[in-house]
């Protein structure tokens, strides 16, 4: 490998002034449209607004993987992010990237309903499959917490020909990955699912308080989420629950809630 670094160097330098100074903005509707063949040679960061982004994580995964053999880490790994790939792109997610113990989903803006109908149906499927099996078996707690948000994302290729990588921007995905980790706060077991104001009052607008604040007739009807401030960031609100879907309503809860959004 012949490596020549002070050329590399100012390569970098020339493309990054050129990135910086030049750089225009394009505006897309949807995340699918943004995705569609953003070219490389062309400078410009794709904005689409409203984009709803999903980040789960696992806890202590990095006390996990000190501790045990590289096995039940793998093991781990496939537990978690198997079901985060294939529930999310079933309910439409339209970017999904697993970084090791953890993932994130991103919808376009009228699919927030949807990414959080995703995100209680993985909780589900954890706590009914796979918590009680990773904690008999690994004696570890498989605790993941998840946080959802809405905001404007900007996208670029960076890298080159053949070797490239779709880049994210935005507050949106910093919003959501800092709810995961305050909920990591929480006492076990800890599988909070936290979301910001504007999706928790989407539920209201969308009439579905009945089924995603409230408990089915199993439980009491007290509203299932609480709120916290999000720190140092304005204020901002965030809610979140610890409640998966219920044995016996949970499916029809669940086809209410997508046949009433889709109404709306
Ligand atoms: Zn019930």
């Amino acid at each position: 490998m012949n490596y020549n670094l002070e050329n590399k160097y100012d390569d970098l330098n020339e493309k990054i002034n050129k990135v910086t100074t030049e750089q225009k903005i394009e505006y897309f509707e949807t995340v699918s449209d943004a995705l569609k063949k953003p070219k490389l040679e062309i400078n410009n960061w794709r904005q689409i607004d409203d984009v709803i982004v999903v980040f789960s994580d696992l806890k202590n995964s990095t006390g996990i993987s000190f501790d045990k053999q590289d096995k039940t880490m793998t093991k781990l790994l496939e537990y978690l992010n198997n079901p985060f790939i294939e529930i999310h792109d079933s309910y439409g997610a339209e970017f999904i990237e697993i970084k090791g113990d953890g993932g994130i989903a991103i919808y376009s803006k009228e699919k927030a309903i949807e990414a959080l109908l995703a995100s209680i149906s993985i909780k589900t499927f954890y706590y009914k499959h796979i918590n009680k099996k990773v904690k008999n078996t690994y004696s570890v707690d498989f605790e993941v917490t998840t946080g959802i948000s809405k905001g404007t994302l900007k996208l670029k290729l960076i890298g080159k020909r053949g070797l490239n990588f779709p880049v994210w921007a935005g507050e949106t995905i910093n919003l959501s990955a800092l709810i995961s980790k305050e909920l990591k706060h929480k006492s076990s077991p800890n599988n909070y699912i936290g979301i910001t104001n504007d999706i928790y009052k989407e539920i209201e607008n969308k009439k579905l308080d009945e089924y995603l604040y409230l408990c089915c007739n199993c439980g009491e009807k007290s509203n299932l989420w609480k709120s916290e401030t999000i720190p140092n960031k304005g204020g901002k609100k965030y809610y979140y629950m610890n409640n998966t879907w219920c044995d016996i309503h949970g499916q029809e809860y669940h086809d209410k809630i997508l046949k009433i959004n889709h109404e709306c």
